[in-house]
């Protein structure tokens, strides 16, 4: 019995003579075609009631999803600015522009053009930081999290780091920060409470051992009421060098009230480390910034030549600071977003989408969004969506995923909202053609 049905199945051969199938490379149809046919085999070997689905079309649809790469652009439309489920930030045009013409071909990476000699790699970075930060000197690293790592192990590693009990944090999966300490081979030395920390308390833990007195500026929550932390000026009054983990690191003033690199560094900090995918909206990166002495003690530890950064991230990163230092913010996606009222462009799309099939209706709605990423926390964004009511939202949203391009949306309770705020120009009109196919798809279930 369970043998005929086995021979219900197309043997491979037999299903790579359809011409769809026939029509792909071939290496991709075996695949595809070994893969359902393996896993049919298997399903009727488990059940031999199984009713077999159309398996040519199975085998097309596995061909097509194994033709497809995997990481590809989504339209975001949730609002959350700095999404790292979405890669967080998109970059400036002049950003993609810089990526694309040195991954096209050669580039003065390690040569300094007017010498002829070796160049630094660091030389686009270092001027713009400088000016923008007040900093001696910087180097870039894989993200901020290796920033921690390399500032750790290169200054600290077998001494004491002092950290405050209220700034063992975790950021997000597995950056904690004492298992980052751990991991680098430094001692931590944990002062005050979970709530209260006093310049004091790490005067009195400091001694022969103590190697850096570090500040985690705590990103991702916000601790209200009996609270207490000194502030860097008076920790860097201390006497070890101070390093500010300051997560976010926004270069200027004005994006909530997250702490200023340049600020950290008037006020005494020796280093500070921050990524350069948060509030800078550049490429993923970990800036280490501050004291030349510091920087060139991490720079020659060889855990920095495994940490650096390749050519296209200081290309992007490059142009970058320098439309920071020129002014330019609104230039940089994720500045113009967080400073945008959405309003004008909810009601946009709603006008583009026009009447909803039924049993779907459409609506505009004050809503709150988040800035995401780890960056102000607490700190909601006042927004509009464009929110649909009527139908299974759930499965509206994953067909929106599944869609071509895949669309991303926020559900709350009985809606599935759209936030235009972090829908970039141009991506409006696709939206609208993936949505309406989503619903038509769904009219046809
Ligand atoms: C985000 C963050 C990190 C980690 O930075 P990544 O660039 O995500 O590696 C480290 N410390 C703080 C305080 C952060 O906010």
């Amino acid at each position: 019995m369970s043998q005929e049905r086995f021979r219900q199945l197309p043997s491979v051969d037999q299903a790579l003579r359809d011409p769809r199938l026939a029509a792909m490379p071939r290496g991709l149809a075996l695949r595809a075609a070994r893969a359902v046919l393996t896993e049919l085999r298997r399903a009727l070997a488990e059940d031999p009631e199984l009713v077999l689905p159309d398996v040519m079309e199975r085998i097309i649809a596995e061909a097509h999803r194994q033709a497809t790469p995997r990481l590809r652009g989504v339209i975001n439309a949730t609002g959350i600015v700095l999404h790292t489920n979405l890669g967080r930030a998109p970059l400036a045009p002049a950003a993609q522009a810089a990526i694309a013409e040195v991954a096209a071909g050669y580039s003065n990476a390690e040569l300094d053009l007017s010498s002829g000699k070796r160049g630094g790699r660091l030389d686009g970075i270092r001027g713009p930081l400088q000016a923008l930060t007040g900093c001696q000197d910087a180097i870039v690293v894989n993200n901020g999290a290796a920033a921690v790592v390399l500032v750790l192990t290169a200054l600290a590693q077998g001494r004491e780091v002092i950290v405050s009990r209220g700034e063992l944090v975790e950021i997000g999966g597995s950056f904690r920060v004492p298992d980052i300490m751990a991991a680098s081979g430094a001692r931590l030395r944990e002062v005050g409470t979970t709530n209260r920390t006093r310049a004091a308390d790490y005067a009195r833990a400091i001694g022969p051992e103590t190697a850096l007195l570090m500040r985690v500026h705590p990103s991702n929550f916000k601790m209200i009421g009996f609270t207490e932390r000194p502030t860097t000026a008076a920790l860097a009054a201390l006497g070890p060098p101070l390093v500010e983990d300051l997560g976010s690191g926004a270069l200027v003033p004005g994006l909530g009230d997250e702490p200023v690199v340049g600020e950290a560094l008037r006020d005494g900090a020796a280093l500070v480390c921050f990524s350069g995918d948060k509030l800078l909206g550049g490429p993923q990166a970990g800036i280490i910034a501050g004291q030349r002495g510091l920087i060139a003690a991490c720079r020659e530890h060889p855990l920095y030549r495994a940490l650096r950064v390749d050519k296209l991230t200081l290309a992007a990163l490059e142009a970058t600071l320098r439309l920071v230092l020129a002014g330019d913010l609104d230039a940089l996606p994720t500045v113009r977003m967080l400073r945008m009222d959405p309003g004008p462009a909810a009601a946009d799309l709603a006008g583009r989408l026009g009447e909803l099939p039924a049993p779907w209706r459409l609506g505009l709605e004050s809503d709150v969004g988040f800035t995401g990423g780890g960056a102000l926390p607490g700190e909601g964004l006042p927004t509009t969506v464009v929110a649909l009511r009527g139908g299974d939202v759930e499965a509206l949203a994953a067909r929106l995923r599944r869609g071509a391009p895949p669309v991303v949306a926020r559900v709350r309770r009985d809606a599935l909202v759209l936030d235009p705020r972090t829908i970039l120009p141009g991506e409006e009109e696709r939206l609208c053609v993936a949505l309406r196919l989503a619903l038509s798809a769904e009219m046809g279930q």
